[in-house]
């Protein structure tokens, strides 16, 4: 049997990737807390409750369980209606609970990566016309500030916005994260201000810390033509393509957001990314069908033959991730992986997609890519939106009732990649022996 090993550059950073409504629990004063109470819009009528009960001090041995397993970061959101629970006040003790999580990661020596938007908005936000309100620009800039001022002796790299492509066509397209509406103009308008905001949190970051690096977290779905010869399934797929994986990060380069419902000059935007953060999971095929009226008469579907998730949420499309990096690549910025992963209670899945992305991840790096870290999504299970408890992609397994925690095959997989700085011939063979032949050839 063949011996390899894929190694990384020295100092590679290797973490997991969290966000506060997700694990911190006892999160009620946001649109999601709100929105769990409605019958009908988390699956099984689940809620977050204690999540992972991290607010309750079970961050500690979580983030223990992090740096034994070799990690030496962590990507984490702050809750801005924990910390901004009115319009005119400010929680210190919030502010103190971050900064004395953020010690334990230094402690731990790990470094931090703070998101400042991961989906929720306090309620007083979302009162007041949340994201489709211009208004909240200036408030995120106001808290951005007070969080920057308050933790910026422990980080500085901070991730302004997660996903917004997303946030805007799951609130606002498909309506399955509040507040559930089906409204392409009031989309294109969060976007624009989710834009506005991004650009208002770079520059006010780098007023009070000119040693920041600040970016965003962008999604990048793998869109290919269905069938792959037909011009239409091709225009379909460029389009959608175009949407969903460009319009937010090229209007951070030109200043100009550009969709198909219409442009809007953002010049406060222009060039305010210093790093590019890539969350990648799966690819969709595209095809022309008059019956989708509601899509662009297009609908979406997994390669038949991929293998799938058990929820069938995501496929496993590796060389998808080599395409996102490559895209990433086309901006000239450092690029840091900040989320990829599977749900897989079982783990019998996950090993594979994660021997098989982060193979990716190294042959994107031998192409000169400027990979600079990645964060595997999710250190633990947590709540997972609209999907509830039903899907779990943590390495390490969480009973939401109990808190008992279970530690997946798939934990000791990824700390052993972490502490060798690389993927060995003989890991793949231990956790993921049907990939040998393909990642090892003879
Ligand atoms: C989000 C995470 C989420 C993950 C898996 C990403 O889109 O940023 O919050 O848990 O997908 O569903």
């Amino acid at each position: 049997m063949s011996q390899a090993a894929f190694h990384f550059p020295r100092g590679f950073q290797w973490g997991t990737a969290t966000a506060a409504h997700q694990v911190e629990g006892n999160n009620l004063n946001n649109n999601w807390a709100a929105w769990e109470n409605i019958p009908g819009k988390i699956e099984h009528g689940q809620k977050a409750g204690l999540a992972c009960d991290w607010w309750g001090g079970r961050w500690r041995e979580d983030l223990d369980r992090a740096a034994n397993a070799g990690q030496n970061t962590h990507r984490l959101s702050i809750e801005w209606s924990r910390i901004q629970p009115a319009p005119d006040r400010w929680d210190e003790s919030a502010l103190d609970k971050y900064m004395e999580i953020l010690r334990g990661l230094k402690e731990r020596k790990m470094t931090a990566m703070v998101t400042l938007h991961h989906f929720t908005n306090p309620i007083w936000i979302e009162e007041k016309g949340g994201w489709e309100n211009e208004a909240t620009v200036a408030a995120f800039e106001k808290f951005t500030r007070k969080a920057v001022e308050t933790l910026k002796e422990y980080v500085t790299q901070w991730c302004t916005v997660n996903e917004p492509n997303v946030y805007a066509v799951e609130g606002f397209v498909e309506g399955v994260f509040p507040p559930g509406k089906h409204d392409m103009s009031a989309m294109l308008r969060v976007m624009a201000n989710l834009v506005r905001g991004h650009a208002a949190a770079y520059h006010a970051i780098h007023s009070i810390q000119p040693n920041a690096q600040v970016g965003i977290a962008a999604q990048y779905r793998s869109l290919a033509p269905g069938i792959a010869w037909s011009p239409i399934d091709q225009a379909l797929a460029k389009m959608m393509s175009n949407f969903f994986n460009d319009s937010f990060t090229r209007a951070l380069v030109s200043g100009t957001l550009r969709t198909p419902m219409g442009s809007v000059r953002i010049p406060a935007a222009k060039n305010t990314q210093d790093f590019l953060g890539l969350n990648y999971y799966t690819r969709d095929y595209m095809t022309f069908d008059l019956r989708h009226a509601n899509t662009l008469f297009s609908r979406r579907y997994f390669r038949p033959d991929a293998e799938l998730s058990k929820n069938k949420f995501i496929a496993n499309e590796p060389e998808g991730f080599f395409e996102a990096m490559k895209w990433a690549y086309g901006y000239k910025l450092p690029i840091v992986i900040t989320e990829n992963g599977v749900e897989d209670p079982d783990d019998t899945f996950r090993p594979t997609y994660l021997a098989e992305h982060i193979h990716q991840v190294w042959k994107a790096v031998n192409n000169n890519y400027p990979i600079q870290g990645y964060y595997h999504w999710s250190l633990v299970d947590n709540f997972e939106w609209e999907r509830g408890w039903t899907q779990r992609f943590g390495l390490w397994e969480v009973d939401p009732e109990s808190q008992a925690r279970r530690k997946r095959p798939s934990a000791d997989f990824y700390a052993e990649i972490c502490r060798e700085n690389g993927l060995s011939s003989d890991m793949v063979a231990r956790y993921a022996p049907k990939l040998f032949s393909k990642l090892f050839p003879n």
